[in-house]
């Protein structure tokens, strides 16, 4: 047996006969293997999606809010088997795939109110007896690749969005955690989903490729990689799809000299390590702003050492990494640093982790006086390794910022409001916290980050989302007066 796909309301078995490895990260095992699609499964989705989709565009706001709310309360009644599911394949604790599960659940709580979010405009006389108004349709089959480290809430970030406003949508989840999609694939369809709206394609650079250039796939919501980011977008604009490739990411975290060091150290600490610093908002550049770096390093490490690694089962801070590959890449970084000659305060590659001999374990780990030009601060390391970088001044500290390429997320600790607006203000970066060392928007705003973190314009869920998964449509329309008539040729305007 292995991991299938999920399509037109069941489970699908493909012909590739091609698996991927799926680990316990927790023990190192293979635990499962996933199938990986061909061009030929992904055909056979995209067909199930197509025909689901010229009906399910069709279905009223109130049949697609109601299966959206019964679907609300299944994973919310199912939140802790959901949680479980990632642990064991992803290695993140149970408490942090819980917050991820209630992330997910927060989009589709939005996509209840979609009947507010796709009303139109109407305006009365444009012309004389003549009315004119907007209306958003759905695109028709949509597709969402997603990365490995959130396999419930980045697809949530978009499928429930897409099929309130009524597409259909084929997900091709990470090869690395691949069950969390299919639960929701099933919850979906139990909560009264139509057969073909959801479907889940396991695979990788075969399956994702075949997306990209499928004629009928009209846009990809892609989360991932910079590299592959950046290749999503421009091989399925290519194609003529409307593309959103959210990328990468190095935030920084900037501490002003007037900062309270304690609320400071305590946010360093949960946004450096948690996930094991696996997350796309993780903060792996602390920015000391003098003379504040030697407190606030002390007091970083010693909030380290009261931190737990092992099995995310067992009630521990911090998990293992999520394979044995990306653990030994991580690894690679903090030997770079140290021979880049960065000071080494604490070294993770020495942990004595709460779990199997063989788990992918790699402790917090904390350089200090890293430079720009080490691989510790330019790579983005998707580790739980923070790096402070001494700054001499606030304008040297935002110069660090601006000049990263990429522009996810990034904070600012500080008591100086007027210091904080004016970071606001010229920091080029998507999500900025103020005092929140992670400043993931709300369902009803939109998260996105600028420059190398997202190809393409609009941003996921909240009003962005709306517009992405719909095309406008604006209507003139007269009803003809009796008493009115004749031929003009002339340009029509107001009159
Ligand atoms: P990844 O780029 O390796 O994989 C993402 C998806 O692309 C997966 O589904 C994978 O199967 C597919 N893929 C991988 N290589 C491919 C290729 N060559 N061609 C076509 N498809 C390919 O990313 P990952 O390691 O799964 O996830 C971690 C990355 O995701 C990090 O860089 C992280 O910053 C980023 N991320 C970004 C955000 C954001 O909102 N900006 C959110 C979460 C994760």
């Amino acid at each position: 047996m292995s991991i299938g796909h999920f399509v037109d309301g069941k489970p699908f078995t493909g012909s590739s006969e091609r698996y991927g490895d799926v680990y316990d990260p927790a023990t190192g095992a293979v635990a499962d293997r996933v199938e990986l699609a061909s061009a030929g499964d992904v055909d056979l989705v995209v067909a199930a999606a197509d025909r689901a989709a010229r009906r399910w565009r069709d279905a009223s706001l109130a049949k697609r809010t109601a299966v959206l709310f019964a679907f609300r309360e299944l994973v919310h009644a199912r939140r802790d088997r959901l949680a479980e599911v990632i642990t064991a394949e992803h290695g993140k604790v149970l408490a942090d795939a819980a917050g991820e599960v209630q992330r997910g659940l927060e989009v589709i709580e939005y996509a209840c109110g979609i009947p507010s979010a796709l009303r139109g405009g109407f305006s009365e006389n444009v012309s004389t007896e003549v009315d004119s108004y907007s209306l958003r349709q759905p695109l028709g089959v949509v597709a969402v690749i997603s990365p490995f480290n959130f396999p419930a809430m980045v697809p949530l970030w978009f499928i429930p969005v897409a099929v309130a406003c009524g597409n259909a949508v084929v997900l091709k989840p990470s090869e690395k955690d691949p069950s969390a999609a299919l639960l929701l694939a099933e919850w979906f369809a139990e909560a009264g989903l139509p057969d073909g709206v959801f479907n889940v394609v396991q695979g990788n650079k075969e399956a994702v490729d075949a997306l990209l250039d499928h004629p009928t796939v009209r846009a990809v919501s892609f989360v991932g990689s910079t590299p592959v980011a950046r290749y999503v977008h421009q091989r399925a604009t290519a194609a003529g799809k409307r593309v959103q490739a959210l990328g990468g990411a190095k935030n920084h975290m900037v501490v002003l000299p007037d900062a309270d060091l304690d609320l400071a150290a305590d946010a360093a600490v949960n946004a450096g390590f948690g996930s094991a610093g696996e997350r796309c908002m993780a903060v792996s550049v602390l920015v000391a702003v003098e003379p504040v770096a030697d407190a606030l390093v002390a007091r970083i490490a010693d909030r380290i050492a009261g931190l737990r690694t092992g099995d995310g089962r067992r009630g521990c801070d911090m998990g293992p990494l999520v394979t044995g590959a990306h653990r030994d890449r991580v690894a690679g970084y903090v030997e770079a640093g140290e021979q880049a000659g960065a000071t080494l305060v604490v070294d993770g590659r020495q942990v004595v982790a709460d779990g199997a001999a063989d788990g992918f374990w790699l402790g917090p780990t904390l350089f200090d006086r890293v430079t720009p030009d080490m691989s510790v601060y330019t790579d983005e390391i998707f580790g739980p390794v923070l790096s402070v970088v001494r700054a001499a001044s606030y304008d040297e500290a935002v110069a660090l910022v601006n000049a990263n390429p990429y522009g996810n997320g990034t904070a600012i600790f500080t008591n100086d409001g007027g210091a904080a607006r004016r970071f606001q203000h010229e920091v080029e970066v998507g999500m900025i916290g103020i005092n929140v060392p992670i400043p993931v928007p709300m369902a009803y705003y939109s998260f996105g980050g600028w420059k190398a973190s997202l190809f393409g314009d609009l941003h996921a869920h909240g009003e962005d989302g709306v517009r992405f998964f719909t095309r406008g449509k604006v209507v003139t329309s007269r009803w003809l007066d009796p008493r009115h008539g004749g031929v003009n040729l002339g340009f029509p305007t107001q009159s």
